[in-house]
C-alpha cells in the first residue's frame, strides 16, 4: 500500500507475457513448503559461504509464525540479544516468494551479529546502518537467479538462455529494487523536512503527497485531506526508525553483490551471477562484516569493493539489459507530470474519502435540487 515494491503487478507489466513469470509462490505451495524449511533453505545458502549455521537458540526462541490467540507487531524484524548464540528473528512467515527474500534479508542481519560478536560493545555494529541492511539483500541477490531456483528445485522448465525469460526477471527485479529507490528516499526527505520545522503540521499530509507525486509518480486514489496523517501507516514512521538506510542498502548490496561475484571468478552478466557453494566469496563477505563498527564505513566498503565510496555502477550494470529493452520500447515517452492531480471530484467514484459527505452531495442534493424545480 506504500508503492514501496511494485512486484505484485508483475503479471500485468511483465514484458513477455508467454513467457515464465519468475515467481516461486506457485511451486512452494506446491511442494508443501513450511516456515521451517523455507528458514532452513536460507541457512544451507549462507552455510555454503562458510558462514556459520543458526545457532540452537534462535531455533528455539525466533518467532517464525504469527502465533495463536495473542497480538503481535508482525513487522519482520532480527534481533541481537548480546548473550553468546542468543540471535533471534520476529516474522508472521507466509509461503510465498516474497516472504522467501524478506527470511534472507533477516538472516543477513543475523550473520552480521554472529560476525561481529567477538568485538567490544560498542563496535557490535554494522559499519554503517545501509551496510546491515545490504547483507540478507546480497545474498538474495544471488539466490534469486533463475539458475539458483532452478538448482534448489524451485523453478522448473526454465530456460537461461532464452533474452525474453531474461528481460522477464529483470523487471521482476525492478519492480522491487527500482521502484523501491524514490521510496527509500522520500521517507527521511519528508521526516527530515518535519524535523527542522520546514513542513508544519497542517501541511503534514500535503507535502507527503507532493513527494509522492515529485518522486515517485504516484497519486492518491481518493481525496486527501489535512487531517489525514497517511506518513503514519508506514511502520518505520511510528516506529521512529531511520529510513534512508534502505535507500543506502539498495545501491550498495550491488557493489557487494559484484564483489562477491569477482571473488566467485563470475564471467556472465552480471544479474546471471549465482555465488552459491563460493567459499572465496563468502570469505570476501565475512572479513568486511567481522569489522563491525569498529572502523569507518569506507574501510569496510574497501575491504570487499576494493574502494571507498558508494557507487551506483553495479546497480545500473545489473539492470543495462532491461534499461536497453525499455528504451526501445518507450522512445521518449516517459516520466510523468511533477504536480498531483487536482483532486477528483467528490461525486466522480471514490472521489471523496468522506461517505457520509458523499452520500449528501452526491444523491440527496440533486434529489433536493430536483425537487425545488418541480415545486417551482
Ligand atoms: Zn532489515
Amino acid at each position: 500500500m506504500w508503492s514501496q515494491s511494485w512486484n505484485n503487478i508483475a503479471d500485468l507489466v511483465q514484458p513477455f507475457q508467454n513467457k515464465q513469470l519468475m515467481d516461486v509462490t506457485d511451486e512452494m505451495r506446491r511442494q508443501g513448503y513450511t516456515t521451517k524449511r523455507m528458514f532452513e533453505t536460507a541457512e544451507a545458502f549462507f552455510y555454503s559461504l562458510g558462514f556459520d549455521n543458526m545457532t540452537d537458540l534462535f531455533w528455539s526462541k525466533s518467532m517464525l509464525e504469527r502465533p495463536e490467540g495473542r497480538d503481535v507487531v508482525c513487522h519482520a524484524s532480527a534481533w541481537d540479544m548480546n548473550e553468546p548464540r542468543d540471535f533471534r528473528i520476529k516474522m508472521c512467515t507466509t509461503v510465498n516468494h516474497e516472504d522467501f527474500i524478506t527470511i534472507h534479508h533477516e538472516m543477513g542481519h543475523i550473520q552480521y551479529y554472529m560476525q561481529y560478536k567477538d568485538q567490544p560493545l560498542v563496535y557490535r555494529n554494522g559499519a554503517n546502518p545501509g551496510f546491515h541492511e545490504a547483507v540478507g539483500d546480497t545474498i538474495a541477490l544471488s539466490v534469486q537467479t533463475p539458475k539458483h531456483l532452478k538448482a534448489i528445485g524451485l523453478l522448473n522448465d526454465v530456460n537461461e538462455q532464452d533474452k525474453d525469460t531474461d528481460i522477464n526477471f529483470l523487471m521482476l527485479m525492478a519492480l522491487d529494487k527500482i521502484a523501491f529507490l524514490p521510496f527509500g528516499y522520500l521517507i527521511d526527505r519528508w521526516r527530515w523536512s518535519v524535523f527542522r520545522s520546514s513542513t508544519s503540521p497542517e501541511k503534514y499530509n500535503e507535502n507527503w503527497w507532493d513527494l509522492r507525486c515529485r518522486l515517485q509518480g504516484i497519486s492518491p486514489a481518493v481525496t486527501r485531506h489535512s487531517d489525514d496523517f497517511d506518513p503514519a501507516a508506514k511502520y518505520h514512521i511510528v516506529a521512529d526508525v531511520p529510513y534512508i538506510r534502505y535507500f543506502v542498502s539498495f545501491v550498495i548490496q550491488f557493489q557487494f553483490y559484484k564483489a562477491a561475484c569477482d571473488a566467485a571468478g563470475n564471467t556472465e552478466p552480471l544479474y546471471k551471477c549465482d555465488f552459491y557453494n563460493n567459499k572465496v566469496a563468502g570469505e570476501k563477505l565475512r572479513s568486511m562484516l567481522q569489522l563491525g563498527s569498529s572502523k569507518p564505513w569506507p574501510e569496510a566498503m574497501e575491504k570487499i569493493t576494493g574502494q571507498r565510496r558508494m557507487d551506483a555502477g553495479p546497480l545500473l550494470e545489473y539492470f543495462e539489459p532491461l534499461m536497453d529493452y525499455l528504451k526501445k520500447q518507450n522512445g521518449d515517452d516517459y516520466g510523468w507530470e511533477d504536480k498531483c492531480p487536482e483532486n477528483p471530484p467528490p461525486c466522480v467514484k471514490g472521489g471523496s474519502s468522506r461517505p457520509e459527505l458523499h452520500s449528501w452531495i452526491c444523491v440527496l442534493l440533486p434529489v433536493f435540487i430536483a425537487l425545488v424545480g418541480w415545486l417551482k
